[in-house]
């Protein structure tokens, strides 16, 4: 694991390296941080000829935002994406304007994405790579969070790289929060976990933030908690509850917000991401449901 520092601030994003026959990166993460990733790379012994893929589980500016700017580094290195998340590789004016709209502030602190070179991205949806020593990494389509977040597992030890399909781990409370942004699919979110718990992970491997054990519990309690939030938002959209008054329902009902509320509020960028634009992200969809 590379913690990738973006911004300075710690335990929030960062890369994985799978040292199989070939160096493989899960996740390039955001634009500002590649300096980061890139000394962590070094000090993890990786030559950078050496590294043929970089997958990244999505193109939002958290996950595969640096990847244009990366391959500057790595010659020989190919970029694996969903193919919905294609397009916002070669040409990123569109995710960094919108990614503007919803992140505000916190785009400016991952960066701007360069374009990554289209002979240089091999789209997938579903299939594996090989990794060497007999074993392999599959790619899985792992949607909800985006319309286009692929998860990883690896075979060395079942472990499974979800990209932002489990949540945002807090390493520092042993506990994982939503990561539900608009426009978020509820129902295409629990399949996706129901499909992730079906292959007996071992480990998860967050992105945001870590490595955690208990894998399955972790997915099925994620599950439930994103059923929460969602019966919240929905009462709230029936009753014509501010976005405020349902994340404060949130805040007293969920008891592992309650165990994180100090903290999260006072984060910079998860008071953002996860009070605001989570939050939001429900709302919306039950706004959609309800056909309000
Ligand atoms: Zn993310």
């Amino acid at each position: 694991m590379v913690e990738l520092a973006t911004g300075g601030f710690k335990n929030l994003i960062c890369s994985y390296v799978i040292k199989g026959k070939k160096p493989f990166l899960v996740e390039s993460g955001p634009t500002n941080s590649i300096p980061n990733l890139l000394s962590g790379l070094k000090e993890l012994d990786v030559e950078l000829e050496d590294v043929e893929y970089v997958a990244v589980t999505h193109v939002h500016l958290d996950h595969g935002g640096g990847a244009g700017t990366l391959l500057k580094s790595l010659p020989n290195a190919k970029v694996i994406v969903h193919p919905r998340g294609m397009p916002h590789l070669i040409d990123p004016e569109i995710l960094w304007s919108s990614s503007q709209k919803v992140l505000g502030f916190v785009s400016e602190i991952f960066g701007k994405p360069e374009p990554v070179p289209k002979d240089r991205v091999i789209p997938v949806t579903e299939g594996s790579f090989d990794l060497g020593y007999g074993a392999k990494l599959t790619a899985m389509e792992t949607v909800g969070h985006a319309s286009h977040n692929l998860s990883f597992q690896e075979a060395f030890n079942g472990g499974i790289f979800p990209g932002d399909a489990a949540g945002t781990y807090l390493p520092d409370f042993d506990v994982v929060v939503p990561t539900t942004p608009p426009p978020f699919h509820l129902d295409a979110a629990l399949a996706s976990l129901d499909k992730l718990i079906s292959l007996k992970p071992s480990v998860l491997y967050f992105s945001h933030f870590g490595k955690a054990n208990n894998a399955i519990q972790r997915l099925k309690d994620y599950k439930l908690q994103l059923q929460l939030w969602a019966d919240i938002a929905e009462q709230g959209v029936r009753e014509n509850w501010s976005l405020e008054q349902v994340r404060d329902r949130i805040l007293t009902e969920d008891k592992v917000m309650r165990q994180v509320a100090d903290f999260v509020k006072s984060h910079r960028i998860y008071s953002k991401t996860v009070l605001e634009n989570c939050v939001r992200g429900f709302v919306e969809y039950a706004k959609q449901r309800q056909g309000s």
